[in-house]
């Protein structure tokens, strides 16, 4: 076997980068600073920085502002294979106050306060014209979650171990660190891969929203957030086998006592 044989036959780690919103769902906005936009320009960022990698395939549910199904964005990624799913998007609060990163995974119990934020991530389906053909989910009611599809609770510790890069990662520039949090999100619910949905901070906290909407605060978000995936697939080479993905014991406590609290919550 040649060189480029062995070139060709590695394997390629494909990552979905989902910007939030879009087109006529502008999602979260505050005055000049617009959650569609700023998810944008992150993924398509953080696809710059992970294309560097010939290891790395990167696929984009969108690369422009136009609106795409929630269901279409997991279908996406379901078709290409991926072996991670990456949402982007944006916080908002009516209060000024709240601000910080926090990465959901999905999960079943999420409590009232992580509901609100469902809320609003899960309504733009109202906007889809399908939406009650192709969803068995009302986006007002709580009690329409349903549980969890097997395959996401088998990839929730790959799910889990991402999130806890992506946090530790934003820590590492100074955002503050809302936690890893679950939440039952439609376009994690239907994806077939690991998957996080990632809040970057808050566009009504004025100096988050300065900075998210900055060139420069988006450079080093993206930079960061690249860093986290590519880690995670460090780990995916190292271990071919999913349940080994955290290879740390160290790291591998603390995603065990994170994964016990986010099922019991
Ligand atoms: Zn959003």
């Amino acid at each position: 076997m040649g060189l480029s044989t062995v070139v060709s036959a590695q394997k390629k780690y494909t990552i979905v980068l989902d910007a939030g919103h879009g087109g006529k769902d502008a999602g979260a906005s505050r005055g000049s600073y617009i959650e569609k936009k700023i998810a944008l320009k992150l993924a398509l960022k953080v696809g710059e920085i992970l294309k560097k990698d010939n290891t790395i395939n990167v696929v984009y549910t969108r690369k422009k502002d136009i609106f795409v199904e929630l269901h279409k964005r997991a279908s996406i990624a379901n078709k290409k294979n991926a072996d991670l799913f990456v949402s982007i998007h944006c916080n908002s609060n009516n209060s000024g106050k709240p601000h910080g990163s926090e990465t959901y995974v999905l999960g079943l119990k999420g409590n009232d306060v992580n509901f609100e934020i469902v809320k609003k991530e899960n309504a733009v389906i109202l906007l889809e014209e399908d939406y009650k053909k192709n969803y068995d989910y009302d986006p007002n009611s709580a009690e329409s979650l349903i549980g969890l599809s097997v395959l996401q609770e088998e990839n929730l510790d790959a799910s889990l171990s991402l999130a806890s890069l992506v946090q530790t990662n934003f820590k590492s520039i100074k955002r503050y660190d809302r936690k890893v949090k679950q939440a039952n999100f439609l376009v994690l619910r239907e994806t077939v891969m690991p998957s996080v949905l990632i809040e970057l901070g808050f566009l009504s906290n004025k100096t988050e929203g300065k900075f998210l909407n900055s060139s420069y605060g988006q450079l080093k978000m993206a930079k960061s957030l690249a860093t986290a995936i590519k880690n995670y697939v460090k780990r995916l080479k190292l271990n071919t086998v999913q349940e080994k993905v955290i290879a740390k014991s160290s790291e591998k406590k603390k995603l065990k006592k994170l994964k016990k609290l986010i099922l019991n919550q």
